[in-house]
């Protein structure tokens, strides 16, 4: 029997997809997502379990929205990849206890719709949110714009439903946010990337949406970050919503590229200079606009910030993000360009992109180093991009982390995970005894080395 034709009883016919349909499906940000040429839609746990139980041995590779940036959806023929878009009902939205019980398939957007008209939303926002699925943002433990503020996807999952390997499913939706009954398995899965176990239901602790937001474009010299960062947490405390970096060049790119006029503030006159967007939540306009000049305007006296413009309106605080957002498209599969995601300590953000810089520029010929990200949290956003001749990647590769380990504390990836891409650096950059580690959980979970195979670990 063809593996098609054992699940076909199991999930109906109609939901088991062969080569000639999935090559009508778009395989989204990974070239090699439906290379497996069979995908399977199970319905709930209960048809994914008996997928798994009448496959034994047989790899499975995890897709939701396919939003994943390191290669993670990648198949290969001879593996079954499974879908959670029939998995996209929400069960419940608890206003009382706070959370929500979704289907993994369901979308960010489609959540975050149903969550308005109560005033509510989930604490992680995400550049994909029309496609990406909150199993895909568990299983990657997400990160975003909002970390500084409500956390990583991990911060927000309060139970979860996961199907083992071996077709176990495992009830940890209790949605509580006490509960030390035990080891907390639920962890275990957060940011695993399809490798430990399958995520079928989550319970999501919702929150409050801001009743305002106001944002402000500054210009401030790099070296000042370590000094900025603590004072703004000070004076705005738990109504800093977003701390984001754009680095000159990146900016100018950026401009350029959505066609929007930059605005007019200088990054500083002696040095390379960073652009920064910060935003406050409040109860009112009038709140919020007054909390962020509060915080403000002290270091704008004192020289910290050089250059800073409070958007007065929604159509203005829309052409600050819109600048910010062409750092996506620098970041897309049209634009030629390696792309990495590394974090550090504040203090080493900009020394680390100074020192890349120089490296990158004694090393290759026509490449220029594009620099944005979540500043507020360490986390940098490179683009290399390729102007000329096409060096392989692990020689670039070999610059970008190595220059990276020169600085202690940091981490090659920052929220898009592992996948296929950054294998080779991960066994590189962490010891041996943790990557050893990492090998004992795989192998408890998933002794036959079924899900996600190749992911992650080699
Ligand atoms: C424009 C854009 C902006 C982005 N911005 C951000 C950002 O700000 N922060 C950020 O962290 N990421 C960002 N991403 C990356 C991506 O959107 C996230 O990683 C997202 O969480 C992936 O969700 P997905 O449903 O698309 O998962 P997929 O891409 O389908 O899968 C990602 C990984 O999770 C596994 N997986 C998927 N669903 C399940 C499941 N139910 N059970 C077990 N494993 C599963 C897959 O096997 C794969 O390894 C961005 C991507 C794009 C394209």
């Amino acid at each position: 029997m063809t593996l098609a034709e054992i699940l076909g009883p199991l999930v109906g016919a109609e939901h088991v997809l062969g080569p000639e349909k999935l090559s009508l499906r778009n395989p989204g940000w990974c070239a090699h997502s439906l290379d497996a040429g069979l995908l399977v839609r199970p319905a709930d746990a209960a048809d994914l379990s008996a997928v798994l139980k009448a496959t034994p041995g047989v790899p499975v590779v995890a897709q939701g929205g396919v939003t994943g940036l390191v290669e993670g959806t990648a198949s290969a023929p001879g593996e079954i990849i499974v879908s959670f878009e029939r998995m996209n009902r929400i069960e419940q939205i608890d206003p009382a206890q706070g959370v929500a019980l979704v289907g993994a398939g369901v979308t960010l957007a489609q959540l975050d719709a149903a969550l308005e008209p109560r005033g509510l939303m989930a604490g992680v926002d995400i550049g994909a949110r029309d496609s990406c699925t909150i199993g895909g943002m568990v299983s990657t433990n997400a990160g975003g714009i909002r970390v500084l503020r409500y956390g990583m996807m991990r911060a927000s999952v309060l139970g979860l439903e996961v199907v083992r390997a071996d077709g176990t499913v495992l009830d940890l939706t209790s949605p509580l946010m006490k509960n030390n009954a035990g080891y907390d398995l639920k962890q275990v899965f957060i940011g695993s990337e399809g490798t430990l176990g399958l995520v079928t239901k989550v319970a999501l602790r919702l929150f409050p949406r801001p009743k305002a937001i106001a944002t402000a474009l500054l210009g401030i010299d790099p070296q000042a970050l370590s000094d900025f960062m603590p004072r703004l947490r000070l004076a705005l405390g738990d109504a800093l919503a977003a701390l984001e970096g754009i680095w000159p060049d990146c900016y100018r790119r950026c401009a350029e590229l959505q066609g929007v006029t930059p605005l007019p503030v200088e990054a500083g006159p002696d040095g390379p200079g960073l652009f920064l967007i910060v935003e406050a939540f409040g109860t009112d306009d009038g709140a919020a606009q007054s909390a962020l000049a509060e915080a403000l305007v002290p270091m704008m006296e004192d020289g910290t910030i050089r250059d800073a413009v409070l958007a007065q309106s929604g159509s203005e605080r829309a052409r600050i993000w819109r600048i910010r957002e062409g750092a996506g498209v620098i970041g897309g599969n049209d634009v030629p360009g390696y792309h990495y995601d590394v974090s550090l300590k504040l203090a080493d953000l900009d020394p680390y992109v100074q020192q890349l810089q120089a490296r990158v520029a004694a090393e290759f010929t026509d490449i220029s180093v594009l620099v944005f990200g979540h500043v507020g949290d360490g986390n940098l956003h490179l683009s290399l991009m390729l102007d000329g001749e096409v060096p392989p990647r692990p020689a670039v590769d070999a610059v970008v982390y190595g220059v990276l380990a020169g600085f202690e504390g940091s981490a090659i990836s920052a929220e898009h995970g592992v996948g296929l891409e950054k294998r080779a650096a991960l066994e590189a950059y962490r010891p041996a005894e943790v990557l050893a580690t990492m090998r004992m959980l795989k192998a408890a979970f998933d002794p036959e080395g079924r899900l996600n195979p190749g992911k992650v670990l080699g």
